[in-house]
């Protein structure tokens, strides 16, 4: 069961807000002094991360602002260039590898088409220096970057990305998942074909027979350690 039929996302609450009691769309740094802030959205898998990503999307869109999705290319479940959510909601996305510099990507595209938000899917798939870039467009650039993510691999490790946006984000959230026990889900256990747990290999597979189960942390212990 995903816990995140609401989306609140601060900037999109305080937009709508603005908007109610000026009757006008707000420029994006209505409080002068205020610079557009870095969000993280961390879960385990299955908590309804690109759904409340294309609902905060759609939000601002329907409002005829622009906004630009990023996934990365690693994640090709749906085919590239597009984000999609278990339940059928998707849109397109500007797909980005390791070697891109996230704020030039994100600075031309706002030189044709004003930006009103960037929402990243996959973010837990961020280097270092693309989190760096993406705090660079919130406080150069002044457009608020909502990223989502899963915190930690099936090993129980932080992923890079999601490691430096735990560390660096302006405002961190977290989407709940279950686990099968009924406790928050937070921790990711990959099994094989044959359902044992897979405790080595890559941080990354995609495509494979592995299949990834949302647990809490009593069972990812029980799953990884055997205990
Ligand atoms: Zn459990």
């Amino acid at each position: 069961m995903a816990a995140s039929d609401t989306v609140d996302t601060d900037c999109i609450h305080l937009f709508l807000r603005l908007c109610d009691v000026n009757g006008s769309l707000p420029a994006n740094n209505i409080f002068s002094g205020t610079m557009a802030k870095l969000y993280f959205y961390y879960s385990s898998m299955n908590a309804g991360k690109s759904t409340s990503l294309l609902q905060s999307s759609y939000n601002y869109r329907e409002r005829g602002m622009h906004t630009m999705v990023l996934a990365p290319a690693i994640d090709d479940r749906y085919g590239n260039g597009i984000v999609a959510s278990r339940i059928g909601l998707q849109t397109e996305a500007t797909i980005f590898n390791a070697k891109d510099d996230l704020y030039q990507l994100i600075d031309s595209e706002h030189s044709v088409n004003k930006l009103s938000c960037v929402l990243i899917d996959e973010a837990q798939f961020l280097n270092r220096d693309q989190v760096f870039q993406l705090s660079e467009v919130c406080d150069q650039l002044d457009i608020p970057v909502l990223a989502y993510g899963i915190r930690t691999d099936f090993q129980g490790e932080p992923f890079e990305g999601s490691k430096y946006l735990l560390a660096w984000a302006d405002n961190l959230k977290e989407l709940k998942a279950i686990c099968h026990c009924g406790r928050k889900a937070i921790m990711v256990v990959r099994r094989d074909a044959e359902g044992n747990a897979v405790t080595e290999g890559a941080q990354i597979e995609i495509g494979g027979n592995d299949r990834y189960e949302s647990t809490c942390r009593v069972h990812f212990k029980q799953a990884y350690y055997g205990s």
